[in-house]
């Protein structure tokens, strides 16, 4: 786990910085107002080992008494690389429930991939994430571009996912 600095960008791909972004939202001074920055902000907590906002933002129907301990395990096990969203349905401001699907790049032992259709639903103004539906990723071929941007050949740079 790489922790930022406020004025870094922040992990979750946006183009702010941490202070500007999902850092306020950690620390309880504002709020996610769609889906989506919801979404992100709970990337940018598994980056930054944000626990207690990872279960604050967990609908209170899905939490467990492990959560804590398995949460915990995520973020000190798995380097988090990079957040792509393919699709954002509702979820905006004047919704109370919207999906968003993701691919999520990480870091155990091999570099792999994440892709899941999150549900998100608001509730009394606040917007928890509920569950989501796991879907197989479609990662770059051996001679793609690789994921990560550097415009290298998927081989030669980061690998094949597996
Ligand atoms: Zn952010
Ligand atoms: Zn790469």
């Amino acid at each position: 786990m790489i922790l930022m600095t406020p004025t870094e960008p922040c992990p979750c791909g946006k183009k702010l910085s941490y202070h500007e972004c999902c850092g306020p939202l950690h620390q309880g001074q504002a709020q996610a107002e769609t889906a989506e920055q919801l979404m992100r902000s709970r990337y940018a907590a598994f980056c930054q080992g944000e626990v207690d906002y990872l279960l604050t933002t967990l609908h209170p129907s899905k939490r467990s008494e492990s959560d804590q301990f398995s949460l915990q395990n995520t973020v000190e096990n798995c380097q988090w690389l990079k957040l792509e969203l393919l699709e954002i349905a509702a979820g905006s401001a004047d919704d109370s429930a919207g999906f968003v699907e993701f691919v999520a790049y990480f870091k155990e032992k091999e570099i792999r991939a994440l892709r899941e259709r999150s549900r998100f639903l608001k509730e009394n103004g606040v917007w928890f994430y509920v569950d989501g539906e796991s879907k197989k990723p479609s990662p770059p071929g051996r001679n793609e571009p690789c994921w990560c941007g550097s415009g290298k050949k998927s081989k030669k740079c980061h690998g094949v996912i597996i």
